[in-house]
């Protein structure tokens, strides 16, 4: 049997898991969803049946449940070769993927202040696969580490700079293995060296954010001490006022409530009224649904104007970058989002964006265009698959 590895992406209320082989091709995938809830259950990709899972299931049940499908159909040997887990904010500390022990454990439980959605329920999932491997060595792979490189004037919130030393209150950015992947298929495709290129990457999933990387260094992102700040995302509103938090308060809202509105019950959904995703949206919007138009409209004017805002960080660009679920899919999003940027020389070609890009290189930007512009399927879970694998080799 070969050696494999596995990917492990744990969220508050479900589990998913990646097996690779020793060449990095993906063998199988696994979710577990509903985890604490009476109805918990766990399905791998490609196959009908669902796995039930006893009420109140968490994610070392889940676990369990996905690796004996797997042990049990020959695709898993009795242990991976190694174990990678995102893990969301590794703070000031991490600044690339980092082996699991005691120190690291403990660096990651200080993060948690930064992330307390994020990071306690990535430390259940390491807890989880190493109770069932004790010996494999496992690493984590941070949102954050990719954005180490940013300079403080892209950093700092222009804040009393207490908040900075006492708090750590500062712009981290997050999709750091997503815009990484970026930087190396883009050199890839335009046949540079990562080092020497630059781009404006730009992740749109449920969860957007934008990255300038320069010279292969991730130079200025949208998302800051959380992954709330930037562009308008599914149910998260992106950039608002500050002034807004103390009009809610006289309001009677309280911390609460104003966190759950700004991330739960804004963006795509709060603007239409009607749904946070944007395949929906669009077809809501091709049935003259007007909230649903105007939440796209605003989408796309916010991404726009920070393609705009990323242009101020970087020396030459080789390419604009398009990925994740509407970044991939949604010819609508990328058409209108460049017809506002023609004064910087953007141009798209009808034919190569509503085939998604070019089938060879991703290019959907029209022969006269001044930059090249890209569609890339994005792929978190293969950089962290690699960086497990070299782990691993490492010892
Ligand atoms: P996540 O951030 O959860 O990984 P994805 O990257 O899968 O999310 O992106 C989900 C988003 O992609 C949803 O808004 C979904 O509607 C959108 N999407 C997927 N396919 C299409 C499509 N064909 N057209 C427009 N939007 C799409």
């Amino acid at each position: 049997m070969e050696e494999t590895i596995l990917v492990i992406n744990c969220g508050s209320s479900s589990l998913k898991i990646a097996l690779f082989d020793g060449q990095l091709n993906k063998v199988s995938s696994g979710l577990a969803e509903r985890l604490g809830k009476d109805d918990a259950f766990a399905t791998v990709k490609g196959r009908e049946e669902r796995i039930d899972l006893s009420a109140g299931a968490g994610h070392k049940e889940a676990l369990n449940a996905l690796v004996n499908v797997w042990q049990d159909c020959g695709l898993l040997d009795e242990t991976p070769a190694a174990i990678g887990h995102r893990v969301v904010h590794g703070g000031e500390t991490f600044r690339e993927a980092a082996p699991i022990n005691d120190d690291a454990l403990a660096a990651i439980k200080n993060c948690a202040s930064l992330a307390p959605l994020h990071n306690p329920v990535n430390l259940t999932g390491i807890e989880a696969t190493t109770a069932l491997f004790p010996d494999v060595p496992q690493v984590a792979v941070f949102d954050t580490a990719f954005h180490h490189t940013l300079p403080p004037k892209a950093y700092l919130y222009a804040l009393p700079r207490q908040l900075y030393n006492d708090w750590g209150i500062r712009r981290y950015g997050f999709h750091g293995t997503s815009h990484q992947f970026m930087l190396t298929e883009t050199a890839r495709i335009l046949g540079k060296t990562p080092a020497t290129t630059s781009i404006i990457s730009a992740h749109l999933g449920n969860g957007c954010s934008i990255t300038a990387i320069r010279d292969g260094n991730s130079v200025d992102t949208s998302m800051g001490l959380t992954p709330l700040e930037g562009l308008v995302m599914g149910t998260r509103s992106g950039d608002v006022d500050p002034g807004l938090f103390d009009f809610l308060a006289n309001k009677d809202m309280n911390a609460e409530q104003v966190h759950r509105m700004l991330n739960k019950e804004s963006g795509l959904l709060g603007l239409s009224g009607q749904t946070n995703d944007m395949r929906a949206l669009c077809e809501l919007a091709d049935h003259g649904h007007e909230p649903s138009q105007t939440a796209i409209d605003v989408f796309c004017f916010r991404l726009a104007r920070y393609v705009g805002a990323m242009m101020a960080s970087l020396a030459h660009l080789d390419a604009l970058v398009f990925t994740g679920g509407i970044g991939e899919n949604s010819s609508l999003v990328r058409k209108r989002t460049l017809e506002h940027l023609g004064l910087f020389g953007f141009t798209v070609d009808g034919e190569l964006n509503n085939h998604h890009g070019n089938i060879s290189n991703g290019q959907i930007e029209g022969a006269d265009s001044r930059f090249r512009v890209l569609v890339i399927p994005t792929n978190e879970e293969l950089v962290i698959a690699r960086e497990a694998l070299v782990a691993s080799r490492n010892g």
